[in-house]
């Protein structure tokens, strides 16, 4: 089978042509028209990575008004898993919109929303009796995950990690750890909200994952108590925050001692979630069956939904009316989420994240074997990246890692950066990608490394 005849390959957008073909420069004239309009008509605070104005994408590429082909090594953060314009998402949402397209589902409900519901019950690590409910962003799951845990727990304070990501709304401002530019101006935060120091092996000196834990148990302990406790969240591999894999260990440990201090352990996977990893979920990787998780990105092909599952006696602690929202599991993002969980079983995009993976290390290690600048390389799955540091001291490298992405976004392949230091650049293609896009994308970002 070669890889453009596979179904993973097939599921994504099969009309574009899969290459990457620059016919002007990034921005070309039409796309730096949109960017004049954006920038008088959009507010500043709304920024973008790269100045293009997007017509179509698929497959793993993003195609613009000017005619350029990019090669999608971001898929709009983790969120097209199955591909943009996923044809099975297409076809559902397509149903979907000419059946109904709003009811509210907390009005008169429908059965896409449950059925999406149980899939998660049935996808989410654990066989314990669970329970989901549905909303529209990540942050706003995030929100009711906290809400959920404080209302069952009958305590107040939640605990989030070191380079933690969850959201841009008040509550997971307070949770995320980075203050520009996701924090600074935009307080007063929500109160009893703390922060434990993070596993990190490449900058916290070879601390194993049971002496990290032990760490940051210590502190929960003496700074905050396991009675006034509700929940801990956590990324089980942190993505804005620099794609950080907590050493081995770190997380069963957190979770156990959740589970000793009737705290609700809540894992943050709506970046991880949904075969990125090479798993259905990231918690996997560890074996650690989390209280309650969180997901949204890669759920639904692009149409916004998120969602909390969760044990069924912490989930129906709440009471009727105390959960939910307008458009929170609405009829075209379930039906989209159907489809993609579809897409991700039957045509084997968890089994391709792996592959992704073993292309994105092996050629990262071979990279950084070679230069002394790429601190690490780290990840799982689609989800790795690479840190750059100044070689004689270990610092981290910003500029290094702008420079490197300006290249690569001139020369038509869209990476991301991230991380605390803004010194990581992060791989997180659809997984229907092919492997000659993915590893040209790959070459390119290499040639900006070298004529940075
Ligand atoms: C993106 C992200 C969020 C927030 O999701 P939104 O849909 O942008 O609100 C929360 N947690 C993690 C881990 C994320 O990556």
């Amino acid at each position: 089978m070669t890889i453009v005849d596979s179904p993973a390959i097939a599921a994504g957008g099969p009309t574009l042509t899969q290459e990457r073909r620059l016919v002007t420069a990034i921005p070309g004239p039409r796309s730096q028209e949109l960017m004049t309009r954006k920038a008088a008509a959009v507010a500043a605070g709304v920024g973008h990575t790269i100045p293009v104005s997007v017509v179509a994408a698929g497959g793993g590429v993003i195609v613009d008004a000017d005619g350029n082909s990019l090669i999608d090594l971001g898929s709009g953060i983790a969120v097209t898993g199955v591909g943009n314009a996923n044809p099975r998402v297409v076809e559902a949402v397509t149903a979907q919109l000419n059946a109904f397209t709003h009811t509210c589902f907390t009005v008169a409900p429908y059965d896409s929303y449950v059925a999406v519901a149980e899939k998660l019950n049935a996808l989410t690590p654990g066989d314990h009796a669970k329970r989901s409910a549905l909303f529209n962003s990540g942050a706003e799951a995030v929100e009711n995950a906290v809400k959920i845990a404080r209302n069952f727990t009958k305590k107040q304070a939640v605990v989030a990690f070191d380079h933690a990501y969850h959201g841009r709304t008040n509550l997971t401002m307070g949770l995320t750890a980075k203050n520009i530019p996701y924090k600074s101006g935009f307080g007063p935060f929500a109160p009893e909200v703390y922060r434990a120091p993070l596993s990190y092996p490449f900058r916290d000196g070879g601390l194993s994952g049971a002496e990290a834990a032990a760490r940051a148990i210590t502190q929960i302990e003496k700074q905050v108590g396991a009675e006034n406790l509700a929940a801990i969240i956590i990324e089980p591999i942190q993505g804005e925050g620099g794609f950080i894999v907590p050493a081995q260990g770190f997380l069963p440990a957190l979770v156990e001692w959740c589970r000793a201090n009737d705290v609700v352990f809540i894992a943050d996977e709506v970046q991880t979630g949904f075969g990125r990893t090479g798993a259905w979920f990231a918690s996997e990787h560890e074996g650690i069956v989390p209280d309650v998780v969180v997901t949204a990105k890669g759920i639904a092909g692009g149409l916004p939904l998120s969602a909390v599952t969760g044990r069924a006696e912490i989930m129906d602690s709440a009471m009727a009316g105390g959960l939910g929202g307008t458009y929170g599991g609405n009829p075209l993002a379930c039906a989209a989420a159907l489809a993609s969980i579809e897409s991700y079983e039957a045509d084997g995009l968890i089994e391709r994240a792996k592959r992704i993976g073993a292309v994105l290390l092996g050629r990262l290690n071979a990279l950084r074997t070679a230069d002394a600048r790429i601190g690490d390389v780290r990840g799982r799955g689609a989800m790795v990246a690479m840190e750059l540091v100044d070689p004689e001291t270990g610092a981290p490298d910003a500029a290094l890692t702008a420079k490197v992405a300006a290249h690569a976004h001139a020369n038509g392949v869209l990476v991301l950066t991230c991380g605390t230091y803004g010194n990581v650049i992060r791989f997180l293609p659809p997984l229907t990608i092919s492997d000659e896009l993915l590893v040209e994308g790959l070459g390119v970002v290499a040639e900006g490394l070298r004529t940075a």
